[in-house]
């Protein structure tokens, strides 16, 4: 009632909470907790990366700070102590005609063979790694790790056996849906709701033919009915690529505490995720949303868009923050996401995977050069090396084992 008598801006400024007073680390505890991760294996569980190999202007050598489009590469990794991670062949969800599903299939190959173009290209530097011991001991070789997953199983759908090409070219973690629902699964944010009340019958069998192989689910994007059709029939632990809590933000894509625990329960991970608009509602107006899309209209979509658009459309973006504020998520709004899922769960079932060259990305953790403000926060919650060594990939990689052995078996 009060805000309707003042100014429109000021009414506005008001309804944006600004943190008042943003996490700050010293320079001392950030170097100590840049010499941890680079003792422990540190990786991140979804990096969209590979998105940007095939870009005009992208090189995994040169820093791209300051771009829209790339918060990765490897003197960044570098910077940050970012061992590797799962580089995601990911798949926009557009329509589902039999042409769509070719187009997808094309796609999902397209990216697998861009992957290992870069690390073959790079292979002084970078690794593929198959299993949890190959990601040990490409660290101590002083290479990074390149897993591969799947995000969106849509390149599947014109061919289910395609699986076992992906298996044999080095998948290792495969999620089943996107934004929106495909012939696999229900999405948790598709628009017009549900349409197979969690997994179709494809569905059930991609996913059991992908544990047979030893292939990692991940339950990120997929809808609640899906978590629950997981729980029930998977032989071993799933986990949560790049998620966050409902408690603290009721977003459909997050994960409430009671599928937090069987999560937990079950032997899962859950790996928390930095995209803002699943850790704080951005308060977006339409007009906002329009000047974006039309930005990103005129410098010809971000599928097409090279790395020198990607640093414009950056430029763009900041001038659109002073002409329609959002509320941009910070370190503060991560951690209490983190902080709430550690005492849901305990640190054994929690791991990092923030998005990067997703959408994921902080106020104050730009790119993975900030990496070590989040293992600063850990050791001042007071928690030991080994503990943050689950949560920088341990416990990823012991349902990644669990997953390969129970294939072996
Ligand atoms: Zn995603």
């Amino acid at each position: 009632m009060i805000l309707r008598r003042l100014s429109p801006l000021l009414a506005l400024a008001l309804s944006v909470p600004l943190s008042a007073q943003a996490i700050d680390f010293s320079t001392a505890e950030l170097q100590r907790a840049k010499a941890l991760q680079q003792r422990l294996l540190t990786l991140d569980s979804h990096l969209d990366t590979p998105a940007n190999f095939a870009r005009d202007g992208f090189d995994i050598d040169n820093r791209h700070d300051h771009n829209a489009l790339s918060q990765v590469d490897y003197p960044r990794m570098v910077d940050g102590a970012l061992d590797g991670g799962f580089w995601a062949i990911y798949t926009g969800q557009g329509d589902r005609t039999a042409a769509a599903h070719l187009r997808d299939r094309d796609a999902g190959l397209q990216r697998l063979l861009e992957i290992r173009t870069m690390v073959a290209a790079n292979a002084d530097r970078f690794e593929l790694a198959l299993t949890p011991a190959d990601a040990r001991r490409i660290k101590a070789d002083g290479k990074r790790v390149v897993f591969i997953s799947m995000e969106n199983a849509s390149p599947l759908v014109a061919d289910p056996s395609l699986l076992r090409f992906y298996h044999q070219a080095g998948l290792r973690m495969l999620s089943t849906v996107h934004f929106a629902n495909n012939e696999f699964a229900d999405s948790a944010t598709n628009p017009q709701g549900p349409e197979w009340n969690g997994l179709s019958a494809a569905g059930k069998a991609l996913v059991l033919d992908a544990v047979k192989q030893g292939i990692v689910i991940d339950q990120s994007h997929a809808s609640d009915a899906v978590f629950d059709q997981l729980i029930a029939m998977l032989p071993v632990p799933f986990v949560l690529s790049h998620s966050a809590s409902k408690a603290i933000h009721d977003h459909p894509r997050n994960l409430d505490d009671t599928r937090l625990r069987q999560l937990a329960k079950a032997g899962g991970v859950i790996q928390v995720n930095a995209y803002g608009g699943y850790l704080v509602d951005p308060g977006k107006s339409p007009q906002r949303k329009a000047a974006e899309d039309a930005l990103s209209k005129r410098l010809g979509g971000w599928e097409a868009m090279s790395i020198a658009q990607g640093a414009e459309l950056q430029r763009g973006e900041d001038a659109l923050d002073a002409k329609y504020p959002v509320r941009h998520a910070t370190l503060d709004d991560f951690f209490a996401h983190m902080g709430h899922i550690l005492e849901v769960v305990g640190p054994g079932h929690v791991g990092i995977g923030l998005d990067w060259d997703g959408g994921g990305g902080l106020t104050d953790l730009r790119d993975v050069s900030d990496l070590p403000k989040i293992t600063a926060w850990l050791l001042r919650r007071g928690y030991d090396e080994k503990q943050i060594a689950g949560i920088w990939g341990g416990n990823l990689l012991r349902v990644m084992q669990q997953a390969q052995d129970h294939a072996e078996r």
